[in-house]
């Protein structure tokens, strides 16, 4: 009796994976073994979870281990493992297509310049497709731990594969690679060891294979095991290099570059526990979207699940790595766990060594470090900040227990200078007579730095920060102060300046003196404004638009107006520079309707210097062009 044969065809991105790998990652190829061998490591965890619970699952294979099989004559290499297996079903849907809905999205918005960047590639989950960087046919064998019958996939990567009932022995996975030519190195014990002592010393599994021993007469074979087999996490910090630090995060994360920077931490007393957390280079393309966490949960070296977002807080969830408890029950579930004392106490600690560990990076500044082979210049912090920032403002907002250390570390633009700072370095230059954090929002760098809102801090030599993230407001609104200073809007409220009791006089002067311009123009503009009134805040604009001291701001409006949101339009305070000759010499203008016009051209500018566009641009124009012609 022969076997049916069902042909499938690949999903059209699984194709685009692949004929990617194929080309991009050729001078990488020896990274297909660490693909393969964590895929198998990881099929043996999960067996390995479910044997507590089923002891029957493991039967009389109870050695959990990996193993690689040379095979000369057919020019193959196998790496079987007697972990969980796949189904029929589970073949066709994981070996068929990529599952993560972002990647196709991102697969298709990529340029052909963009392809070839590995890291991006990376992001893809290219693992078990990596088979093809060495093997021109592909065969995987599998029974499902539990099940009887056995499955058998095989395709050459020519955008189908071939489905059929299959003989294995016992349960597992059998991934067979028909080597191409010039890959057929790998059927050399030495090349074989090589990579493995590279890539996949860390694995916590045995990786067994048959060896040759002594010549001649001698000569016999015999299994060894080439790793050490020992979860990386549990050796002394120490004794860990950087290599193996960077090849575990690969395996772990299926990043192609190395991490920017890890913590490795044992917490002792109470209760125990080991951790490892990386931090990537890179931001992952569905960033903000994601919900998933990277950090993996062991009770005593069992890997009990992924995603463990039970003890990483969400704006934790772009970190990478291992949490290993000795105190949790190794039954442990996800509803256990929400109810745990424990898992408090263990998010609690991830959350304290991973602001340790940036905290440390924001003091180091600037090194010269080796980065994937080559010496750079860099500062650690501020690429985490360029890649992450937008998470750690996340955790402000979320986490209020962090909030303090998270606020050291935030940078913002300022009118200091081009870099980027952070509040306390703000506050270490701040000018005697300043009593106040001063910050300005606005769309974009440019707008932020001349906006009018801001002259008369920078004329006085006050720094002020330049916020373009839609959601730094917030931010600043839910910190409120920094050390004891306040954070004040230099587009909200009166400015309260320090000043001189002569300036104060001078100030209400001017006060009485415009009085009857601002009440004039507060008619004529009566239906947008609150308010008009002689301010302090401007030395170069004839006018600016402020809000409530405890109002939105114009820009908070917008963002949630562009998020969708209905808000009411809230009129806002029309201020006028005293000193300009524009506003001097409406003083003098008798004809009402000129005044309108005046008044309505000062507000509409006003709106276009903050980034909003007039109700009525066409009006705008219009009177414009007017007094274009008058000059
Ligand atoms: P990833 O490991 O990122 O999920 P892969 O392409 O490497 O992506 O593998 C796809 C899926 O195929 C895995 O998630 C797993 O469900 C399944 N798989 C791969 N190799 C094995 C194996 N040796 N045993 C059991 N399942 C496997």
């Amino acid at each position: 009796m022969t076997a049916t044969v069902e042909k499938h065809v690949f999903q059209a991105e699984v194709n685009e994976v692949l004929s990617l790998v194929v080309n991009s990652l050729y001078s990488h190829r020896e990274v297909f073994l660490r693909e393969l061998i964590s895929n198998a490591a990881d099929a043996i965890d999960q067996l390995n979870f479910r044997s507590l619970t089923d002891h029957s699952l493991l039967g009389d294979d109870k050695e959990l281990r990996i193993e690689l099989i040379r095979d000369d004559k057919a020019g193959t290499l196998t790496i079987r493992d007697n972990g969980v297996g796949m189904t029929r079903d589970e073949m066709i849907g994981n070996l068929g297509t990529i599952a993560r809905s972002g990647s196709k999205k991102l697969m298709q918005s990529l340029s052909a310049e963009q392809k070839k960047d590995i890291t991006l590639i990376g992001q893809f989950g290219v693992g078990f497709y990596s088979a093809f960087l060495v093997a021109d046919s592909v065969t995987v064998i599998s029974r499902k731990a539990g099940s009887a019958d056995s499955w058998q996939w095989t395709s050459q990567a020519k955008g189908d594969f071939e489905v059929q009932k299959a003989e294995r022995a016992g349960r597992g996975t059998d991934v067979i690679l028909h080597l191409k030519d010039d890959a057929k190195e790998y059927l050399n014990e030495w090349p074989v060891r090589e990579v493995i002592g590279k890539y996949s010393d860390y694995v916590r599994w045995p990786i067994r294979m048959e060896v040759e021993r002594g010549g001649g007469d001698e000569k016999k074979t015999e299994w060894t095991t080439l790793n050490q087999a020992r979860a990386i996490w549990t050796k002394p910090k120490g004794e860990v290099t950087d290599a193996q630090h960077h090849e575990f995060y690969k395996s772990l994360s299926h990043d192609w570059t190395e991490p920017l920077a890890w913590t490795h931490f044992k917490v002792e007393g109470t209760h125990e526990l080991t951790g490892l957390i990386y931090l990537p280079q890179k931001a992952p393309f569905d960033l903000v979207e994601r919900k998933k966490s990277g950090v993996k949960l062991f009770v005593k070296r069992v890997f009990i699940m992924d995603d463990a977002q039970e003890i990483v807080p969400e704006w934790l969830r772009f970190v990478k790595g291992v949490v290993d408890s000795e105190d949790l029950p190794l039954n442990v579930s996800r509803e256990i766990l929400q109810k745990d004392a424990t898992t408090r106490f263990i998010k609690k600690q991830v959350v304290g060594k991973t602001l340790t560990l940036l905290e440390e990076l924001a003091a180091e500044g600037e090194t010269e470090r080796e980065v994937d082979g080559e010496k750079k210049k860099v500062d650690r912090f501020l690429q985490f900040w360029g890649e992450f920032g937008r998470m750690l403002k996340e955790g402000v907002y979320h986490d209020v227990d962090s909030r303090d250390r998270l606020a050291k570390l935030l940078r913002f633009r300022s009118t200091h200078d081009d870099g980027w700072h952070g509040f306390a370095a703000y506050k270490a230059r701040m000018p005697a007579d300043q009593k106040a954090i001063y910050y300005v929002a606005a769309d974009s760098l440019p707008t932020a730095k001349s906006s009018p809102h801001i002259e008369s801090l920078k004329k006085r030599g006050f720094e002020v920060l330049l916020l373009t993230d839609p959601i730094d407001e917030w931010i600043v609104d839910a910190l409120r102060q920094f050390d004891e200073v306040p954070f004040t809007s230099a587009a909200k409220g009166a400015l309260e300046l320090p000043e001189s009791d002569e300036q104060k006089q001078q100030k209400e002067a001017k006060q009485k003196e415009l009085a009857p311009v601002t009440e004039r123009m507060q008619k004529a503009l009566d239906q947008h404004v609150k308010t008009v009134r002689v301010t302090d805040r401007l030395t170069d604009s004839p006018a600016c638009l402020v809000s409530d001291e405890h109002g939105m701001s114009a820009r908070q409006e917008r963002v949630l107006r562009e998020a969708g949101h209905d808000v009411p339009v809230q009129k806002r305070i029309l201020e006028l520079n005293a000193d300009h000759p524009v506003v001097k010499k409406l003083q003098d203008l008798g004809d009402d309707t000129a005044f309108a016009d005046w008044s309505a051209l000062l507000y509409d500018q006003a709106l276009l210097a903050e980034g909003t566009l007039p109700a009525d641009p066409a009006a705008f124009t219009r009177r414009l062009t007017a007094l274009m012609q008058k000059a």
